[in-house]
């Protein structure tokens, strides 16, 4: 029987690269590092794109019926993000591809520099992890490891002790 595809928002796919095990709580982290598990296992998963709540937000204590709760505009802004992700990977909502795939399309798309705009107004833009993380990610793949990769293993080999320190703490930006 074929298995269910992992439904991941547009923006998830960028955040994916930068996860260090902080959250909105535990629950939250703990499903968030099993779907970033998941995303980066070497024999790929099917992903379904959506611009919208997805497996993520699902454990997310501040999800709404109407969607993200963060603030009044959350979801319609969170959801251009999606959409702005998914453009910018030639994608639409609804489209199935492959963990896979979408690494490598991310990687190919998505210069780290770019997250600066893409990610306007996130509070864990500044902290740096996106970006080093996509950047390390791109580096392992020009060497031809990347494919096979997971995010723990990046994460690991590139926490400074401060930043280990931070992620005990399991700080949330505002
Ligand atoms: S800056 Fe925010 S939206 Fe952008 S990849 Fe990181 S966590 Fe996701």
């Amino acid at each position: 029987m074929p298995q269910e595809p992992l439904h991941l928002r547009g923006h998830h796919l960028l955040c994916a690269f930068g996860f260090r095990g902080l959250g909105y709580g535990r629950e939250f982290v703990e499903n968030m590092e099993r779907i970033v598990k998941v995303f980066f296992a070497p024999e790929g998963v099917e992903i379904e794109l959506l611009a919208g709540p997805d497996d993520i937000c699902g454990a997310c204590p501040r999800l709404q019926e109407e969607g993200c709760g963060q603030a009044a505009d959350a979801e319609p802004r969170t959801r251009a993000r999606d959409i702005a992700v998914l453009e910018r990977l030639g994608l639409k909502e609804g489209e199935r591809r492959t963990s896979i795939a979408l690494r490598g399309l991310v990687a190919r798309r998505f210069d780290p520099a770019l997250l600066r705009r893409t990610c306007a107004g996130c509070g864990w833009l500044d902290k740096g992890y996106c970006e080093k993380g996509l950047e390390a990610f791109q580096q392992k793949l020009s060497r031809g490891d990347g494919a096979g990769v997971t995010t723990d293993k990046t994460a690991t080999t590139a926490f400074s002790r401060k930043e280990r320190r931070e992620r005990k703490e399991r700080q949330e930006p505002g």
